[in-house]
C-alpha cells in the first residue's frame, strides 16, 4: 500500500535545558577542550535525531544542526572566510568559524541580521574577495553520521544557492547572476557526492521564493535547478519554501526538482488556492507544511485533517509528505518540562516535540482514515475549546476600552511645529542635547539580586532597595558625565518585553520556553493568551525615584506595542492588530500616569517594528498602518509639552521613512554609527523635521570611541539635518556593556557634543 510520509524541516538546536548553549559557552570560556566540546555536541546532535525518530518522523533532517548559524555554516562549506581572518584554505577551523561570528580583538565580526521576518539572526556572508570552493561537504558528513551511528536514513538540509547569494553581501546587484553562476558547480558537487553516497532525499531551502521576486529572478531558478538536476539526476530534491505563500506557483512547480515544500500556515490560503487553480504535477511530491512551525499553540487536528484532505484530492498518497510549516528552530523544545502553568493553558500548548507528534498523528489519519485518529482530534479540540472559554480571553473592560478608543481621534493636540515651540520653552535644553537610550550596564550584582529575589532568598523589599541604590548611583554618574536628559537605567528589567509581560494581564511566562535568537543567545518570548489589560503602574516607582534625585529631565521608558507583540508568542483567535491595540491601551494608561506624576519625556521603544514587515510588499501598507495606529494609541493623548521619544535599533529605514514620520514622535533615536553613509543618503532624499538622535557610537563593542570620531559623526549628520533637531546619543541601550567603558564613552560623547555646540555658536 502506498504510504504518506511524515517529515521535519529542522529541529531546535538548543536542547531541552539549553544544554547546547551551556556547552558552547563553556568552550568559549576556555573551560572545555575542543575534543570534549565536540564530543558533547555530538551527543546533543544525535539525541535530537533519536527524539525525532521516536516521534515517528520518516524524513529526519540532518545538517540543520549548527554551532552558531546555518547561513554561516553554508558560507563555511564554501570556504567564504572574510579576508581579515586568517585562513589558508581547506576545511575552516572551528576557531575561525567562531571568530567570524563573534569577532576578535583584531578583526570585527561579520554583520548579523534578521532571518526573514523572524527574531532569529543570521551571519551575513561576505563575498567581496572570496573565491568560493567546496571545502567541506557538511550535509554528506552529517548524513553519514546519522546512518553509521543511529542507522537513520537522514534527509540532508542545505540552504539553496539563490537564497544564499541573495542574503550575502559584497557584490553589486547587477552581478547577482554571475555570482550565482559561480556557486552552481559547487552545489552540483555537493549533490553529486550525496547521490554517490546513496542519499534518497535532500531538502534545499529557498525561502526567498516566499518574498516578492522579479521575473528575472524567477527565471534564474529554472536555470540553477536545471543545472543541479543535470549534475545529480538520481537524487530527489525537495525545494522547500516557508513563511509565506509563493507568488510564482506555476513556475515553481515546473522546476526540475522532485518535490516542492509549501507553507500552508502563513500563506493566507494562497498556496491552497494555487493548487486548486493549477493542480499539482503528478511526478513530484508535495511536502505540505500544515503544523505551525513558528507559534506555540496546539493545532486543531480536525481543521488540519480537513486541509490535508483537500490537498490530498490533488495529489496521490505517495505524493504527499506531511510536515511543519518551517523549521522548528523558532519554537521551544517541549511543553513537557513546563511547571507552574495553568493546566488549561499547558494543555493548549505545543512546542517542537509536540508538533512532531501532531505531524505523526495527521500522517496516520491520512493513511488509515479519520476514525483512526478520532481520539486525538477530540482531545485537541477539547484543549482549544477550554482555552477559548477562559474568562481572561474575554474581558469586558478591555472590549469596552477598545470600542471607546475607536470613536476617538488619535492625534496629538497640536502640530509638531507648535509642540516644538512649547517644548523648547518647557525643557530649556541646550543645542544638541545629550542622552542615552535607556539601559545602563546590568552587572553580575544586578543579575544575582534578581535571581535571589526570584528564589525567595532575599525579600522584595531588599531587592527594591538594591535597585534604588543602582538608580541612585547612576543618576550621580549621569550628573558627573554632564548628560542633559537622564534615564533611570532599567536595572529592574531582565528583558524589555518580558518585563512588561510579567506586569500585564493576559500574558504568561514559561519556564523553559527558550528559542535561539543569535549564536548561543536565547530569548524566552512571553505567551499572550488572554485579553491584555492593565493591573498597576509598571514603571512609575523607578522613574519617579530617579526624577526625585535630579533637576534634569528623566525619560519614562516603555516598550512599544508592536515590539511587545512581535517578540511574544501571540494568541491566534483574534487578529494581531487587535492584540497590539490592547497592549497600546495599557501603555496609554502608563503614559498617562507618568505624565500626571510629572514625567514629561516618555520614550516608547519600537526596535522590532521594522523586522515585522511582511515578506510580501503588498502587505506592507496594512502592517505599517496598524503599527502607526498602535503607537499613536499609546502616545498621542499627551499634553503638548510632553515630549514623546521613540527608539529603533537599525539604520536602514528607507522603506519605512513615511511610517517613522507618521508615528509623530517628537524625538527618535536610531542606530547609525555602523552605516553612516547610507543613512545620510536617506535624509538627502527625504525630509525629516522632528527631533532625531543619530547614534554616534557603536554599543556592540567594548571599544571606547575617540572624540574626533564622534565629532565626525555629528558633523556628517549636521550636513543634512538642522542643528536644532539633532540629539546626541549612543546607538542603543548600554545594558550589555561594562561600567568603566560606558562611563568613558559617554564622557567622550558629551565632550564631543560640547565642542560641536561651541563651534556652531562661533559660526
Ligand atoms: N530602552 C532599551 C534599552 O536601552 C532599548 C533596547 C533596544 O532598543 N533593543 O535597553
Ligand atoms: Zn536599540
Amino acid at each position: 500500500m502506498s504510504k504518506v510520509k511524515s517529515s521535519n524541516l529542522g529541529y531546535p538546536r538548543i536542547g531541552e535545558n539549553r544544554e547546547w548553549k551551556r556547552v558552547i559557552e563553556r568552550f568559549w570560556a576556555g573551560k572545555l577542550e575542543q575534543e570534549d566540546f565536540l564530543a558533547q555536541i555530538e551527543g546533543i546532535r544525535l539525541n535530537h535525531l533519536c527524539k525525532q525518530k521516536e516521534k515517528g518522523i520518516d524524513l529526519i533532517p540532518v545538517g540543520d544542526f549548527s554551532l552558531y548559524d546555518h547561513v554561516l555554516d553554508t558560507a563555511m562549506m564554501f570556504g567564504l572566510v572574510p579576508k581579515r581572518f586568517e585562513y589558508s584554505g581547506g576545511k575552516v577551523p572551528l576557531k575561525t568559524y567562531f571568530d567570524i561570528a563573534r569577532g576578535t580583538k583584531e578583526a570585527v565580526a561579520s554583520e548579523m541580521t534578521k532571518w526573514f521576518n523572524t527574531n532569529y539572526h543570521y551571519i551575513v556572508p561576505e563575498l567581496e574577495d572570496a573565491v568560493p570552493a567546496l571545502v567541506d561537504n557538511r550535509p554528506l558528513h552529517f548524513y553519514r553520521e546519522a546512518k553509521q551511528k543511529l542507522d537513520i536514513e537522514g534527509k540532508p538540509v542545505i540552504l539553496g544557492p539563490v537564497t544564499f547569494v541573495k542574503l550575502s553581501k559584497g557584490y553589486n546587484k547587477d552581478e547577482f547572476k554571475t555570482v550565482i553562476e559561480s556557486f552552481i558547480p559547487l552545489y552540483s558537487e555537493v549533490l553529486r557526492e550525496l547521490q554517490e553516497e546513496g542519499v534518497q532525499w535532500i531538502q534545499i531551502d529557498e525561502p526567498i521564493l516566499s518574498t516578492t521576486l522579479s521575473k528575472e529572478e524567477v527565471a534564474l531558478f529554472h536555470h540553477v535547478y536545471a543545472r543541479l538536476h543535470k549534475a545529480a539526476p538520481d537524487i530527489r530534491v525537495i525545494l522547500q519554501t516557508y513563511f509565506e505563500g509563493i507568488d510564482h506557483y506555476e513556475e515553481v512547480i515546473s522546476l526540475p526538482v522532485q518535490g516542492i515544500g509549501l507553507d500552508f500556515v502563513h500563506d493566507n490560503g494562497q498556496n491552497l488556492t494555487s493548487i486548486q487553480m493549477y493542480g499539482f504535477p503528478k511526478d513530484k511530491v508535495l511536502a505540505a507544511g500544515v503544523i505551525n512551525g513558528r507559534n506555540i499553540w496546539r493545532a486543531d487536528l480536525d481543521k488540519k485533517f480537513s486541509l490535508l484532505k483537500e490537498i490530498e484530492s490533488y495529489v496521490s498518497k505517495e505524493q504527499l509528505i506531511i510536515q511543519p510549516s518551517s523549521s522548528l528552530l523558532h519554537t521551544p523544545v517541549t511543553v513537557k518540562n513546563e511547571v507552574g502553568l495553568e493546566v488549561i493553558l499547558k494543555e493548549a500548548l505545543s512546542f517542537a516535540d509536540e508538533k512532531l507528534s501532531e505531524v505523526n498523528i495527521l500522517m496516520k489519519g491520512i493513511q488509515n482514515g479519520k476514525d483512526s485518529i478520532q481520539e486525538e482530534i477530540s482531545s485537541s479540540q477539547n484543549a482549544i475549546l477550554l482555552l477559548n472559554e477562559l474568562s481572561s480571553k474575554n474581558r469586558l473592560e478591555v472590549n469596552e476600552n477598545m470600542a471607546k478608543s475607536q470613536t476617538l481621534k488619535i492625534e496629538r493636540k497640536a502640530s509638531f511645529q507648535e509642540r516644538q515651540i512649547i517644548q523648547e520653552k518647557f525643557f530649556q535644553l541646550p543645542l544638541l542635547p545629550t542622552t542615552t537610550i535607556g539601559s545602563f550596564p546590568q552587572t553580575q550584582a544586578v543579575k544575582k539580586h534578581r535571581l535571589q529575589c526570584r528564589k525567595g532568598e532575599i525579600s522584595n523589599h531588599q531587592y527594591d532597595s538594591f535597585i534604588k541604590e543602582e538608580i541612585h548611583r547612576w543618576i550621580n554618574i549621569q550628573e558627573k558625565i554632564g548628560l542633559d536628559v537622564f534615564v533611570h537605567g532599567e536595572f529592574e528589567r531582565t528583558d524589555m518585553v518580558e518585563y512588561f509581560g510579567e506586569k500585564l494581564d493576559g500574558f504568561q511566562m514559561t519556564t523553559l520556553g527558550w528559542v535561539q535568537s543569535y549564536g548561543s543567545r536565547c530569548v524566552k518570548p512571553p505567551v499572550i493568551y488572554g485579553d491584555v489589560s492593565y493591573r498597576e503602574p509598571m514603571t512609575l516607582k523607578e522613574t519617579l525615584y530617579a526624577q526625585s534625585l535630579t533637576d534634569k529631565p528623566v525619560k519614562g521608558m516603555l516598550t512599544g506595542p508592536v515590539t511587545i507583540l512581535n517578540w511574544s508568542f501571540v494568541r491566534e483567535d483574534i487578529p494581531r492588530d487587535e492584540v497590539a491595540n490592547q497592549i497600546a491601551l495599557t501603555l496609554q494608561k502608563e503614559v498617562e500616569i507618568l505624565e500626571r506624576s510629572g514625567i514629561h519625556m516618555i520614550q516608547v521603544d519600537e526596535p522590532a517594528l521594522r523586522e515585522g514587515l511582511p515578506l510580501k510588499q503588498v502587505k506592507w501598507d496594512d502592517y505599517l498602518h496598524a503599527a502607526v495606529y498602535a503607537f499613536k494609541l499609546a502616545t498621542a493623548f499627551v499634553k503638548n509639552e510632553t515630549q514623546i521619544h521613540t527608539h529603533m535599533c537599525y539604520s536602514n529605514f528607507e522603506d519605512i521613512m513615511d511610517t517613522i514620520r507618521a508615528l509623530d514622535a517628537d524625538v527618535i533615536s536610531i542606530e547609525t554609527s555602523r552605516s553612516h553613509g547610507e543613512l545620510i543618503q536617506v535624509f538627502e532624499e527625504n525630509t525629516y523635521d522632528k527631533g532625531i538622535g543619530l547614534g554616534v557610537y557603536d554599543i556592540h563593542s567594548p571599544r571606547v570611541p575617540e572624540i574626533s570620531e564622534i565629532r565626525n559623526h555629528i558633523n556628517r549628520a549636521l550636513k543634512v539635518l538642522d542643528s536644532k533637531q539633532c540629539w546626541i546619543n549612543p546607538d542603543c541601550g548600554l545594558k550589555t556593556r561594562g561600567i568603566s567603558e560606558t562611563v568613558e564613552a559617554l564622557k567622550i560623547m558629551v565632550e564631543a557634543a560640547k565642542q560641536t555646540r561651541e563651534s556652531l555658536l562661533v559660526k
